[in-house]
């Protein structure tokens, strides 16, 4: 690489994602020079549903996103949880009380809607686009970061940042570590509302949770699309199975959900589901100049809807990390501040939510006299609290003492439903 050439290139980005654009833009909007390096032959995303919360909400604002964000998807009056056996409901949000608690919408848009605001934005800023560029391997020295390609060109940046999603090359080169099966599986399916010849609330967004599945389903671009989620364990991965996941397996698992359940079910995708990792939290996201970064630093298991958020997040706050440490009549940034200083609050708050959507699932998931105990607690929130979203709705923090607390789960057996109630159906 000429000194011309090493002197224009600030950042590089593997991974086009939701994680690696938004991370792009955030420092292209710093200044720097930033390069995204895709494997696809195009950048894009899965044509299924996202939500985004106020946590989010809040930056697309700063960004000068959010009205785009707005128009493009939808504006739910309210959140409901039912129980997808009896089809009860068991609590609710209000997502207008929620944004003026917040300062900020609660929106649910089509992923590619919102990838390609982030795409656009981008090349608005100049940010050096270029698709089909497989990464295979990483180093560092003290001060800068390479990259090998698939055809064995190298790339190298005063930082790199891997947003290079769940099977992360450079999480493996960084730590090693394994992921971890849930043994759950996701259908998904977002359809054309004039295909489906029922009636369907869009101006909400619905949760059924039942024994080992649950069920969501919200309106997209403007309740012109109806998007659902099935997500069930797939009793062939719990017996260790390799073909699990498999259609045959969404049809049996939610046989015994109410009819409103049950009549969205024909409506998902069929030729493509996706199995459910995470992985443990890890504490360290940085070797010398390659930070992790989205789903390659903390995959969750989507129970909070914060997976792509805190990808979010994530290139908001190293952003502002970078800003701070940045020499005015220089330009020079002391990356190994901004870095350590992006770590220090990104792994705790991430940590969090990793750990929380399992016990999340867990709660969504339960049976017998378990799932009864639920639904009483739920039953028993006031509308208006807000103790077990506050943590997660409110301004990103930048720095772990500025993380706030976490709820106090109600333990289930503070709950008395009478005689033990037996599992309705078994895995
Ligand atoms: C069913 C389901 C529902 C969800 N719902 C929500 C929700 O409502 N709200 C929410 O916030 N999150 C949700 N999530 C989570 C969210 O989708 C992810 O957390 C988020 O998309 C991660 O973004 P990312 O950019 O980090 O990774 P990815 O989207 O995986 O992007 C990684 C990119 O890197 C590229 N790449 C990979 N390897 C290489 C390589 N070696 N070289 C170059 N490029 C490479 C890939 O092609 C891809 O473009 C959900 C997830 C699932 C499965």
């Amino acid at each position: 690489m000429t000194d011309s050439n090493r002197a224009a290139v600030d950042v590089l980005v593997v991974g086009g994602g939701i994680g690696g654009l938004s991370a792009a833009y955030a420092l292209s909007r710093q200044g720097l020079r930033v390069r995204v390096l895709e494997q696809a032959p195009e950048f894009g995303e899965v044509g299924a549903g996202l939500q985004i919360a106020p946590n989010c909400t809040r930056i697309l604002h700063e960004y000068g996103l959010l009205e785009e964000v707005k128009s493009l998807g939808v504006l739910p009056s309210s959140m409901v949880m039912r129980d997808a056996v009896d089809g009860r409901e068991l609590t609710r949000l209000d997502l207008h009380d929620l944004e003026r608690r917040y300062g900020f919408p609660y929106v649910v848009i089509h992923r590619s809607d919102l990838h390609a605001v982030f795409l656009r934005a981008c090349r608005e800023r100049g940010v050096d686009l270029r698709t089909e560029q497989r990464v295979t391997g990483y180093a560092s020295t003290a001060d800068r970061a390479s990259v090998t390609l698939a055809d064995g060109r190298v790339e190298e940046a005063e930082l790199v940042i891997a947003a290079d999603g769940l099977h992360s090359v450079a999480r493996q080169w960084l730590a090693g570590d394994d992921l971890v099966n849930s043994a759950y599986v996701a259908y998904r399916g977002a359809i054309p509302l004039a295909d489906v010849d029922r009636e369907v609330d869009l101006d909400e967004v619905s949760v059924h949770v039942g024994p080992r599945c649950h069920f969501v389903r919200y309106g997209l671009r403007g309740g012109e699309m109806l998007n659902q989620v099935a997500v069930f364990a797939s009793p062939k991965a719990l017996a260790g199975e390799e073909d699990w996941g498999t259609p045959d397996e969404l049809d049996q698992a939610f046989t015994d959900t109410c009819e409103d359940v049950r009549a969205g079910i024909p409506l998902m995708w069929r030729d493509r589901w996706w199995r459910m990792f995470d992985r443990n939290p890890i504490t360290n996201w940085v070797r010398g100049r390659v930070v992790l970064l989205g789903d390659a630093a903390h995959p969750p298991l989507q129970y909070l809807a914060q997976g792509a958020v805190m990808a979010i997040e994530d290139g908001w706050v190293l952003a502002q990390h970078v800003a701070r440490r940045r020499e005015a009549a220089t330009s020079t940034v002391d990356w190994d501040a901004a870095v350590a200083a992006y770590e220090a609050v990104r792994t705790e708050h991430c940590r969090r939510v990793v750990l929380t959507a399992r016990s999340w699932g867990e709660l969504w998931h339960l049976d017998g006299t378990a799932r009864r105990q639920r639904n009483v607690i739920l039953r028993s929130r006031a509308v208006d609290d807000y103790s077990f979203v506050d943590w997660l709705h409110g301004p990103t923090a930048l720095a772990p003492e500025d993380l706030p607390p976490m709820f106090d789960p109600i333990p289930l057996e503070s709950v008395d439903v009478g005689q033990d109630q037996p599992a309705l159906t078994e895995a």
